[in-house]
């Protein structure tokens, strides 16, 4: 049985996060996304290491070779993730006059 770095309760090897303080449990995590264009071999990488701050994408072919790579900071993959992330309508003051009316 595993223990947390930062807060020493009991985990799983298997955690990413500690689920009683979050704190990454992992010094890199990995997770891979398929590709969705003509070439469906590719695939993109996306390796978080924790110690160093930084996010990694790399593209993979179907050979699983690396085809080009770049790394973020923090700040530019929080960035990154705010601008992929599914936008959100602020509601108008129209939306807000018809909420009422529904009432
Ligand atoms: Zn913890």
């Amino acid at each position: 049985m595993a223990h947390c770095r930062a807060c020493g309760s009991e985990t799983n090897d298997e955690f990413r996060f500690c689920p009683w303080c979050a704190t990454p449990q992992r010094r890199k995590l990995v997770e891979f996304f398929r590709g969705v264009d003509t070439d469906p071999a590719r695939a993109l990488r996306v390796s978080r290491y924790v110690p160093e701050k930084l996010v990694r994408f790399s593209v993979w072919d179907e050979t699983g070779t690396v085809r080009a790579a770049v790394s973020l900071d923090e700040g530019e993959a929080a960035r990154l993730a705010e601008f992929v992330a599914a936008p959100t309508r602020k509601a108008s003051f129209m939306d807000d006059l018809r909420s009422l009316a529904r009432r």
